[in-house]
């Protein structure tokens, strides 16, 4: 490990305490008490800034707050982490977090009618548009993740007893939304290959119809799903969708952000993604998009009137509560915003370097690939019993030989103590780091005598 990381984010905090002494101070400027505060902290930031260029260690451990680990793990480590790959800020949006990290930041110049997609200063409302084109639909809403966009689809669509249509592999997220609504998950099964096709969910469908007596009123489908990471037939089962006349909501958890989406093309009514999985942005983030036709249900505007007061509250909107991410989170969003249009574009590298390592992988005797192969994605599910578990057996240390083996070489992610099946996500390494993933994988293998294929 780098020991300038730690002396970094001293001198990042350093800063920030510089900055406190601004906002203490009065509009016309710092007095004789705060200039010599602002000299002592200058001070600590040179030393600080000495020990990075000399390369000494920090004396103690940086905590915020006194409690408060700094992470690092993104510094120190290639983390293959299913679920945090392509949440990881770009440099723009760890910017905007510093400059908009303030409460309500985005409202300093929200004008009449008072609402967050219509703000001009900085581009939200901009944003917005580019957001609906990004996805090919006519209307987007951010929101706080894509299980709120999921909610606000449910709870217009959905009342009680209703049926939904999601995927066997469906997250869990989609079940509490229906479930919020007071509406029942219908599972569509998967194929032998753990692919949901158009067929199955025709069948579904069907089966549905016949045993309520009422059609389903939303299908809910993962184009890759969480488990696997397979790529699911979203066109045709939009197109099955239509024909039963059921509006399909694309959860883009795993796309939107990482590959070209085509809410259109597909067949989409809505399209869900997810700001803190793919669009590198801060928790809680998402996008909610859709086509016009459903902006007078999904996007209604109040029309509740206080009965004492008479109040109304103009175009604010019902199921976004009227405004949703109102400070860093947006910023965030907005800021990585280009790089990831841009990164979209440059999907099938991710694609190589992910059949790279996998390729690596199964040339470590005894292991499998249990996602679809060659992969369509950067999340795959592994099973490593027969290679790296069958040293689990007899290890003092167990499962968790391996993650110590990892974590060793600067590797981290993998479930702790998990040797047999398991998920890793490559998004984002680039062709060095992807390369030494794939070497500390075989070396670890050849370390405890697993065979491996040259
Ligand atoms: C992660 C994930 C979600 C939940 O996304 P949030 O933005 O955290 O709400 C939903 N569906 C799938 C398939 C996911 O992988």
């Amino acid at each position: 490990m780098d020991n300038r990381i730690d002396n970094v984010f001293r001198a990042l905090f350093t800063l920030e305490d510089l900055r406190e002494i601004h906002r203490n101070a009065l509009p016309t400027g710092l007095d004789a008490e705060e200039e010599e505060q602002y000299r002592q902290v200058l001070a600590r930031l040179e030393g600080i800034i000495t020990d990075i260029e000399q390369g000494r260690a920090a004396k103690e451990i940086t905590k915020i707050a006194g409690t408060i680990d700094v992470r690092t793990r993104e510094e120190n480590f290639i983390n293959i982490q299913p679920i945090q790959a392509a949440g990881r800020l770009t440099p723009e949006a760890r910017k905007a977090v510093i400059a908009y990290g303030d409460g309500y930041s985005t409202c300093d110049a929200c004008r009449k009618p008072f609402r967050l997609d219509k703000i001009s200063r900085p581009g939200i409302s901009e944003f917005h548009a580019d957001l609906a084109k990004f996805v090919n639909m006519d209307q987007a809403r951010v929101v706080p993740g894509a299980r709120r966009g999921f909610q606000a689809v449910a709870s217009t669509l959905v009342a009680k007893g209703d049926s939904v249509i999601v995927s066997a592999l469906a997250h869990y997220t989609e079940f509490l939304s229906v479930e919020n609504a007071g509406g029942v998950v219908k599972e569509v099964p998967l194929d032998n290959s753990n692919i949901v096709t158009a067929d199955a969910t025709a069948q579904k469908i069907e089966e549905v119809i016949r045993e309520t007596g009422r059609s389903p009123v939303l299908v809910m489908m993962d184009h890759f799903d969480y488990q696997f990471a397979n790529e699911h037939d979203i066109s045709g089962i939009g197109k099955v969708a239509h024909q039963y006349d059921i509006p399909l909501l694309y959860n883009g958890a795993y796309t939107v952000g990482v590959m070209p989406v085509d809410g259109k093309k597909i067949g989409a009514d809505f399209v869900v993604g997810s700001g803190h999985k793919s669009m590198a942005s801060v928790a809680p983030s998402g996008v909610l998009a859709m086509t016009d036709e459903w902006v007078p249900s999904a996007l209604r505007t109040t029309g509740m009137v206080g009965d004492v007061t008479k109040r109304k509250f103009g175009i604010k909107e019902v199921e976004m509560l009227g405004c949703t991410l109102m400070g860093g989170t947006l910023l965030s969003m907005m800021a990585s915003f280009p790089t990831v249009k841009a990164r979209t574009l440059r999907w099938d590298d991710e694609l190589k370097r992910s059949n790279y390592f996998v390729d690596r992988l199964l040339k470590i005797s005894g292991s499998k690939v249990l996602s679809e192969y060659p992969r369509k994605h950067t999340l795959t599910k592994v099973d490593t019993t027969m290679s790296f578990d069958t040293v689990a057996k007899t290890h003092k240390r167990r499962g968790f030989y391996f993650s110590d083996e990892l974590s060793s070489r600067g590797i981290t992610g993998e479930f702790a103590g998990a040797t047999r099946t398991w998920k890793l996500n490559t998004y984002g390494l680039n062709g060095r780091q992807i390369r030494y993933l794939a070497d500390a994988f075989t070396e670890i293998a050849q370390k405890y005598e697993i065979p491996v294929q040259k």
